[in-house]
């Protein structure tokens, strides 16, 4: 169960600070979209992260989308807050953290992945050796799988909490 599991828990990804970041000699960081950044399939970016990400810029941390949602989806979004991004990402599969690790040039130690699921953002980030931060999503989705998944999500996060 452990490789489900996030090394760092936060309410929202702007919570996130360059101190937290150089004390476990993180270097860049691997960003989920949907209900992290913005909300499901929104282009609105969340409250203060143009500024979250010019902080973390000025200060030398790399910064990527890592999305499984389609280029249609996500270009339009990462070009608005500008950053690079890679698309249909197959998260939890390896492949796509691998393409992160490669466009920042960075190894698996020295990057994070942040994102707001256990099941995809999470798990490819744990089996590539990446740290792992999960966000809270930002706002709830809609239909049954996605309630079965946030049910399964939070009793592997209170037993985590418990141990
Ligand atoms: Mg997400």
């Amino acid at each position: 169960m452990s490789i489900l599991l996030p090394d760092m828990l936060i309410s929202k990804i702007t919570d996130i600070s360059i101190e937290t970041l150089k004390q476990r000699n993180i270097k860049g960081l691997l960003l989920d979209v949907d209900n992290t950044l913005s909300t499901h399939g929104g282009q609105k970016p969340l409250e203060g992260l143009l500024e979250w990400i010019g902080h973390m810029k000025s200060c030398g941390i790399k910064l990527i989308i890592l999305s499984n949602a389609t280029l249609k989806r996500v270009e339009p979004f990462a070009k608005k807050i500008g950053l690079d991004h890679i698309s249909v990402a197959l998260k939890p599969l390896a492949f796509g953290y691998l393409r992160g690790l490669k466009a920042l040039d960075l190894k698996a130690k020295e990057v994070a992945m942040v994102g707001d699921q256990l099941f995809t953002d999470i798990l490819g980030a744990n089996i590539v050796g990446i740290f792992t931060i999960k966000v809270e999503p930002i706002s709830p989705e809609s239909g049954i799988s996605f309630i079965i998944r946030r049910w399964l999500e939070e009793k592997i996060l209170k037993r985590k909490l418990k141990g």
